[in-house]
């Protein structure tokens, strides 16, 4: 763990294990953090925040590039890290580190313009200036799924702001973070501004977080039930949050798309990490009259999909991240093909060159899917494209928005006006429009409903770490 600047293990003396998901091997371990880790850690923060805060945006600017240099210079170290902990293939590694940091150098320029105004005042001898103030200290705990762009999509904006942060990772993916920490270190940050604490047991420190006076802000990203538990312990204490939960996004394929294009498009999107990202496509709903080569498509593409440890070449689906998980997945197959839902390819785990040690599933595609079958309501987080097919815009844009989620959605048409419709009518926070992938470090990512409070990424990320002070001046 990383406390005040010092490298340190739990004050109980325990570490655990991580593992790789593809190989069931032990590949490391850190140290089990608990409340009184958590406590000290949030002591360092708040001292720091004392002259962190007070450092000027191009200081801060600064720390921020060098983070991002950092990374980029050990990009291959880190996407390996990333392989062997988490699972996905090298390349989606290598991507998701250039993601992550892109947030560090978005918010090294986005430093520089938290602006403030001044408003015309009702009093002549009144003047009126608003300013942006840091909020405070942030406690942070993010997801295994994406286990290092989750870190900078907090941290960068967090600090960038002049808040001090407090990191609980994924007790999946401490490694990563641990490897973040090393760059943060190297990039030079002064003692307290950032501190690790790995923790098995995540509940404790979620406590502390929600609980303690100096913590100003939890930005948490996770499942909606540890959202929704963790909001309301924040909100008993006022606390500042922000939330990136849950989705279940609808992938529309209307009747004037290519269907081909549109299979091709949800093939990749779709299969990314192995459908463990919340702006997986959940539900792909295609109109009846073009889903026959839709699925004719998509099938010929998911069949060629080899599953694998990532760090082999050709190898497009990783493993999922523990046993819980293929029980999941596997448990909304078995539902659908039992309520009537055709297996057009898939359906079973992988057991074949060595993939019996790790947690793998096949891709898996399921046809006349039908609203009464779990995966239609259930986020799912793993390799499977269940297709529904619909008549008419109205019916579509109805059932896309009957779920308690509304983070992303995708369509496909080449009708503009059709394409502003459904844009305007859909109700989630991220939408693809013929497009697969509508995510960037300058752009703002978040969810409607249950699938959040708040916004990363963009100008919008770093207001969620500053608070509007007015100042009133009589002359
Ligand atoms: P998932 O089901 O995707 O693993 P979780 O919401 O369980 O999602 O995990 C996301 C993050 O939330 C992880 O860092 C995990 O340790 C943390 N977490 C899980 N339960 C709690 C809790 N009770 N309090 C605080 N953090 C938690």
């Amino acid at each position: 763990m990383y406390i005040n600047g010092q490298w340190c293990e739990a004050k109980s003396g325990t570490r655990f294990d991580v593992t790789n998901p593809a190989t069931g091997e032990v590949i490391g371990d850190v140290p089990n953090g608990g409340r009184e880790d958590v406590v000290a850690a949030i002591d360092a923060a708040a001292e720091a925040f004392k002259t962190w805060s007070k450092t000027t945006a191009y200081q801060r600017s600064a720390f921020l590039y060098r983070a991002y240099n950092l990374m980029i210079e050990k990009k291959e170290h880190l996407a390996v890290t990333m392989t062997k902990e988490q699972g996905k293939p090298l390349k989606a590694s290598r991507n998701e580190v250039q993601y992550g940091a892109d947030f560090l150098l978005w918010y090294a320029e986005e430093a520089k313009r938290i602006y403030g105004e001044t408003l015309p005042a009702p009093r002549g001898d009144q003047r009126f200036m608003v300013q942006q103030h840091p909020v405070g200290v942030v406690g942070a705990i993010t997801p295994w799924n994406y286990p290092i762009s989750m870190i900078t999509r907090k941290v960068g904006p967090a600090l960038a702001a002049g808040c001090t942060v407090v990191l609980k990772p994924a007790e999946a993916t401490p490694l990563c973070a641990v490897e973040m920490y090393k760059i943060f270190e190297e990039a030079g940050l002064p003692a307290g501004v950032v501190n690790l604490v790995t923790a098995e047991k995540p509940a404790e420190i979620g406590e502390e977080f929600t609980n303690n006076p100096k913590i100003a802000k939890l930005t948490f990203t996770g499942s909606t039930g540890v959202g929704k538990m963790l909001n309301q312990a924040a909100a008993a204490n006022m606390k500042r949050v922000s939330m990136e939960l849950g989705g279940h996004a609808p992938f529309i394929v209307c009747d004037d798309a290519d269907p081909e294009h549109a299979a091709k498009g949800v093939s990749l999107v779709k299969f990314l990490n192995t459908g463990q990202a919340c702006i997986s496509p959940n539900r792909l709903f295609v109109h009846k009259s073009i889903a026959e080569p839709f699925i004719e498509t998509l099938e010929a593409r998911v069949r060629k999909m080899r599953g694998g440890n990532g760090l082999e070449d050709g190898i497009s689906i990783g493993p999922l991240v523990n046993e819980a998980a293929v029980a999941k997945v596997d448990n909304q197959v078995k539902d659908a093909i039992s309520k009537g839902a055709r297996l057009v390819c898939g359906g079973h785990r992988l057991m074949d060159n060595g993939m019996d040690k790790g947690h793998f599933y096949a891709p898996t595609v399921l046809a006349d899917v039908t609203e009464d079958m779990l995966i239609y309501r259930e986020e799912t987080f793993g390799p499977v494209a269940p297709v529904l097919t619909f008549e008419s815009e109205e019916e579509v844009l109805e059932k896309a928005n009957d779920t308690n989620y509304g983070l992303a959605a995708y369509i496909y048409t080449p009708n503009i006006d059709r394409a502003f419709r459904m844009f305007e009518g859909l109700k989630f926070g991220i939408i693809g429009i013929n497009d697969i992938n509508p995510t960037a470090a300058a752009a703002p990512f978040g969810g409607m409903k249950e699938s959040g409070l708040g916004r990363e990424g963009g100008h919008e990320g770093i207001a969620e770490y500053l608070e509007t002070k007015l100042g009133g001046f009589s002359i």
